[in-house]
């Protein structure tokens, strides 16, 4: 029995004449995710994308948890494909829908015909296939109205699918359709949450994590790194560039006044991504900001550290609650390791007091005690880049 794995298409299918490309990257993205797990044709017919193992030696449950968290797809189901003949279709649905039966009560059978030369109606087929099922498993009843489960049978223009439904796809539109952005990933909650979010809106990422060595420690680095692995389970393999803040905090620190340092460095931050970014063409900055969170987060804060970049900055935990910043970590599985306890730049020479109402003139004023522009490309020339692939 050739089993094969169903990718319902989302928003792609309302692209109108973008939709080819849309479905090209959806594709593209999707045969990427599934290269680990064996050789696999990906295909399309309709609004769904095929992926057929090529032998006997793919995982098809390890490509199906990958094509779970493929963005650009609403619901993926595993199917048995079988001839477009009744004695085929009860022999599949009786060998293969009973494991996907157990410990379930209620059950319908449902019909679907887009080839409509298939000699028999959608209901008539429904009631064969429920019966065989019925059959296989004596211990299920019948439920219409709210079925637990409902195995289909989808007669299509190659094939009958047989399966037992979907499950939810990771939804969004297809990584790179968005363009590119630049992700400031620090080893927290909330970054590798932002970087999900845009990817999922097609955004193709690369990462900026800013380190401090000695004061950070190297597996403060290796942790952020092991946090990009994981997104790119999602967003498809990206870089992740690293630049050391060492001196520039240590200039702050010598300078600059106490209450005003995470904001000047934070600024120097924001204008290191926009240069990395311009150079790498990337159209926007993503950061994991949420208003009012901590001190370097308020209105008026962003208001000083974000004139400083030219590109947009997307902020796409900016109204959300800690709390729910949190449920999507865990569920795309960053959270274990966003709290593991090691230091972060900004947490490195934390003022007692911060500014949540800075000023910008007193900004300006704090900032002209430093060499700026040297500082700028003195650390970016500490620029290393690392790359999901390798990990
Ligand atoms: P996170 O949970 O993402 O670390 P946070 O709540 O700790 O966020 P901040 O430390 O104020 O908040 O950082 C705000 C944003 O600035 C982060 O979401 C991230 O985008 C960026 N950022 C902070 N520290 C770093 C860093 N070391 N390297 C790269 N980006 C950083
Ligand atoms: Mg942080």
């Amino acid at each position: 029995m050739k089993e094969i794995i169903l990718c319902k298409q989302g928003e792609v299918v309302l692209k109108g004449q973008n939709r080819n490309w849309f479905e090209s990257l959806l594709n593209k993205r999707l045969r990427e995710a599934l290269e680990p797990y064996g050789k696999f044709t990906v295909y399309q017919r309709q609004c769904t994308t095929y992926a057929e193992p090529a032998d006997g030696s793919c995982d098809i449950d390890g490509a199906f948890e990958a094509a779970k968290k493929v963005f650009g797809f609403v619901s993926l189901s595993r199917a048995a494909e079988c001839e477009k003949e009744l004695g085929a279709i009860l022999r599949t649905a009786g060998e293969y829908l009973p494991r996907f039966l157990e410990g379930v009560k209620t059950f319908k059978a449902d019909a679907r015909r887009s080839d409509k030369r298939f000699p028999m109606t959608s209901p008539q087929l429904a009631a064969e296939v429920g019966g065989e099922v019925l059959e296989k498993c004596p211990y299920l009843k019948v439920d219409l109205e709210n079925p637990e489960v409902t195995v289909r049978v989808e007669i299509r223009e190659n094939a009958a699918y047989v399966h037992a439904g979907g499950v939810r796809g990771a939804g969004g539109i297809p990584v790179g359709s968005s363009g590119k952005g630049l992700l400031l990933l620090s080893g927290g909650i909330d970054s590798p949450v932002a970087g999900y979010m845009m990817a999922r809106r097609g955004i193709k990422l690369e990462a900026l994590h800013f380190e401090s060595f000695p004061y950070t420690s190297e597996r403060a680095k290796e942790k952020v790194l092991s946090l990009a692995k994981i997104m790119s389970e999602y967003t498809g393999n990206f870089n992740v560039n690293v630049i050391s803040l060492t001196h520039i905090q240590e200039e702050l620190k010598r300078l600059a006044a106490e209450e005003y340092f995470t904001l000047l460095l934070r600024r120097f931050m924001m204008r290191l991504a926009d240069r990395l970014a311009k150079r790498d063409s990337c159209g926007a900055l993503i950061t994991g900001e949420s208003l009012g969170q901590v001190a370097s987060q308020t209105l008026s804060a962003i208001g000083v550290t974000d004139p400083v970049a030219d590109l947009p900055v997307f902020r796409p935990c900016i109204g959300m609650d800690k709390e729910e910043i949190v449920q999507i970590s865990r569920r795309i599985d960053t959270f274990e390791t966003s709290i593991l306890p090691y230091e972060d730049c900004c947490t490195v020479f934390t003022p007692r007091h911060p500014k949540t109402r800075p000023e910008i003139e007193r900004v300006l004023e704090e900032e002209n005690k430093l060499d700026v522009k040297a500082l700028e490309d003195e650390a970016f020339a500490t620029l290393q880049t690392y790359r999901t692939s390798d990990m």
